[in-house]
């Protein structure tokens, strides 16, 4: 896994060109069975790919937390959402509120998530290839190639399933 970390930022460099046009292809005829591929290529590339031995993503870019991901970590830190804010969050050029710093500060050493019940939406949810209508979210896909490598894995057998 290493190895393949070290190297995506390169790999997804080379296929954005070709990504790009995929996905701007896929947006003007996403095809009738997309919800349900994406579904399939997203159970079939996580029963490979094991997060824990990543946490990419908690490495190297932080998630937005909504107020509601604000008020439900801070209740279990036994802190008021002011407090967590002032402690662990900035607002950054959208107006979200995002981590300060990266590494995520609930990220341990094991690659676990510390806060893992109660971790924000944006957590759960990244690399979001399994929601519906995929081809809303290309740009964020395109970037999220050269962080996440099952994302990476799972555009490129897109494009061999969707050619
Ligand atoms: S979601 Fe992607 S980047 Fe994050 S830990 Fe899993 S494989 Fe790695
Ligand atoms: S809150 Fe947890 S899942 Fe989200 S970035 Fe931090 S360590 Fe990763």
């Amino acid at each position: 896994m290493e190895e393949f970390l070290a190297q995506l930022p390169a790999l997804a460099k080379d296929k954005h060109k070709s990504n790009k046009k995929f996905f701007s292809k896929l947006k003007k005829k996403p095809p009738k069975n997309l919800d349900v591929l994406m579904q399939e290529l997203h159970d079939d590339e996580f029963e490979r790919t094991d997060c824990l031995d990543c946490a990419n993503c908690c490495k190297t870019t932080g998630p937005l937390f909504t107020n509601k991901d604000i008020e439900r970590i801070a209740k279990f830190l036994k802190m008021k959402p002011q407090a967590f804010i002032d402690e662990y969050l900035r607002i950054d050029e959208e107006n979200d509120y995002v981590l300060q710093q990266v590494p995520c500060t609930f990220l341990g050493h094991d690659n676990k998530c510390l806060i893992y019940d109660v971790r924000p939406k944006a957590c759960a949810e990244f690399p979001h290839t399994d929601r519906k209508k995929f081809q809303q979210i290309s740009h964020l896909t395109l970037k999220n190639v050269a962080i996440c490598p099952a994302a990476y894995n799972i555009v490129e057998e897109m494009k061999k399933r969707l050619p």
